[in-house]
């Protein structure tokens, strides 16, 4: 059945009871969780642990070892071993039905254990349950997707051409060996599986290295994975801080490539550093994402759909739409629209039925938006939802309001991903002008235009510096086609989840065969 389009809500929360399996998970018989290196629980040389706690409540969840030098070190020794073998028969060897019937185990192990899945990302992560549901089914979906590329895709060599009088020459297409999948707190289900889901069945052994804030997925994910029966040493998580554990990762030769999701920042330094020993990488990073609303547009039906991707995971989405270009003929309409969805959206803990904003991630983050949210209106914003502090009673969470401001196009007061409940409204002459706007943004994630006429729609909106484009959509993803960012949003390739994704995954040799001389 059709949804009524005054019926389109902010992703909200039903109630969530925390299962005891995750509680079991998290005390692990009162020892800090341990890294997990070449099918070992490994405490770490630093001898150093952090907490993860649930940011609605900072109820303390679990105290995770860190892991430094030494273990990274060792995890990718662990992981070259496994990727070799000892005289063969090592994961690089692994027929591929073998590697495709461990990733099936897997995703049947986690299906098995949603709900302490759906407990990592909704008491660690801080998400409704919506949304975690979502990102529960990529699991599954992105697993999929891969086992049908790796099926399809040739390994090994091409067939030989003919390159002068006595010489052939071919491809050879191979899994690099180590790779590294450095991942963000935002969707660490999602980017766990957008990482090792490509990369294993490519025949590569992984080194997983969570956030810091939330680091549960990763380390659940890979203890199903060794109950699936993954060889010791396939996959590794090195949990600990980007600076650290993170760093040496970067550090490390022996890491040949290098996934990274996270902000332009912390990828333009890493890149640097990969650069230095030849390490290959690829960035999936932030993003200013814009909407463009056009004159056909009905005002409230956008403003609820728009509202809902400025909101979405409270703005502390990479896609979230955080600048508004909207017809200047509607644009009183749609503020009051936007306001009227922003001042609605249930604040509360993310556990608590019909949650829609609940608390963000870290004090660190809730200063920075507070500090955003200042700037904006000292840039020349004008308030409409001032934002600040709020409170939910009988927790201690850092929680936000939403903040919604009006500008106009000589003002430039919104240049930053704010990831918060967080948008500007700028009312438009034309098309033309709200594109020209858009782009002038380095960030180039995803941007949609809302408007009756579709043909115009898809003018406009290939027309965006961004790598998706969305026509009366936000942050739609499908398996196939590629979902990356242009700008300092990410590259360099083409994005994730695609063909492209599967063969970055793979590095390809050019062999020339000569007849022997004489
Ligand atoms: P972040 O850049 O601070 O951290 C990302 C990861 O890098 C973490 O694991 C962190 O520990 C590690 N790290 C930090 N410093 C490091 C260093 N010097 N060397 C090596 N590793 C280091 O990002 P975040 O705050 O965790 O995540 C939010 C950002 O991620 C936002 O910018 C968001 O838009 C982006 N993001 C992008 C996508 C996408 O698909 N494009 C998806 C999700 C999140």
């Amino acid at each position: 059945m059709a949804t009524a389009e005054s019926d389109v809500q902010a992703f909200t929360a039903r109630a969530f009871s925390t299962p005891g399996k995750f509680e079991e998970f998290c005390g692990n018989g009162g020892q800090a969780l341990r890294g997990i290196i070449g099918g070992r629980r490994v405490q770490g040389s630093m001898n150093a642990t952090f907490q993860t706690v649930d940011p609605g409540s900072q109820e303390v969840l679990a105290t995770v070892c860190e892991m430094g030098e030494a273990e990274v070190a060792l995890a990718v020794e662990s992981a070259q071993k496994a990727f070799d073998g000892t005289n063969g028969g090592g994961w690089r060897d692994c027929p591929l039905e073998d590697r495709i019937s461990l990733v099936k185990k897997l995703v049947e192990l986690c299906d098995r254990d949603r709900d302490v899945l759906l407990a990592c990302e909704i008491r660690d992560g801080g998400k409704v349950s919506e949304l975690a549901e979502g990102d529960f089914t990529q699991i599954r979906e992105c697993a999929e997707y891969f086992i049908g590329v790796a099926s399809r895709v040739q390994m090994g060599d091409s067939e030989a051409m003919g390159v002068a009088s006595g010489v052939k020459g071919f491809t050879f297409r191979e899994p690099w060996g180590v790779v590294a999948g450095i991942i963000p707190w935002n969707y660490p289900i999602v980017l766990t599986s957008w990482f090792i889901f490509p990369a294993l069945l490519a025949g590569n052994t992984v080194l997983i290295k969570p956030a810091e804030d939330t680091p549960l997925s990763a380390l659940y994910i890979a203890s199903l994975a060794e109950e699936a029966g993954f060889p010791p040493g396939v996959i590794n998580v090195l949990p600990g801080r980007g600076e650290i554990t993170g760093q040496c990762i970067a550090e490390h030769p022996g890491v040949r490539y290098i996934s990274f999701t996270g902000s332009p920042g912390v990828g333009q330094s890493i890149l640097r550093t990969c650069d230095r020993h030849g390490t290959r990488m690829k960035r999936e990073m932030g993003g200013n994402g814009s909407a463009i609303v056009l004159g056909d547009a009905d005002p409230e039906v956008v403003a609820r759909r728009v509202g809902r991707y400025v909101n979405q995971h409270y703005g502390q989405t990479c896609c979230t739409i955080h600048r508004v270009y909207v017809d200047q003929k509607i644009a009183d309409s749609f503020v009051d629209a936007q306001r009227a969805f922003m001042e609605a959206l249930k604040i509360g803990y993310q556990t608590d039925e019909g949650t829609q904003l609940g608390s963000v991630i870290n004090p660190t983050q809730q200063q920075r938006i507070l500090q955003a949210q200042n700037e904006t209106v000292s840039r020349g914003g004008q308030a409409i939802l001032e934002g600040g502090l709020a409170e939910v009673v009988g927790k201690e969470g850092f929680y936000l309001k939403p903040a919604l401001y009006r500008t106009t196009p000589e003002v430039d007061c919104n240049p930053l991903e704010v990831f918060h409940t967080f948008a500007t409204v700028c009312p438009v002459e034309s098309a033309e002008q709200a594109l020209a706007l858009a782009n002038r943004s380095p960030y180039g994630l995803g941007a949609s235009v809302w408007t009756r006429d579709l043909e115009r729609g898809i003018d406009l909106a290939k027309q965006f510096r961004d790598g998706t484009c969305q026509i009366n959509c936000h942050n739609s993803m499908a398996y196939g086609l590629p979902y990356g960012g242009q700008g300092i949003s990410g590259g360099p390739g083409g994005g994730v989840n695609c063909e492209d994704t599967f063969l970055d995954y793979t590095q390809v040799k050019a062999v020339y065969v000569a007849d022997y001389p004489g």
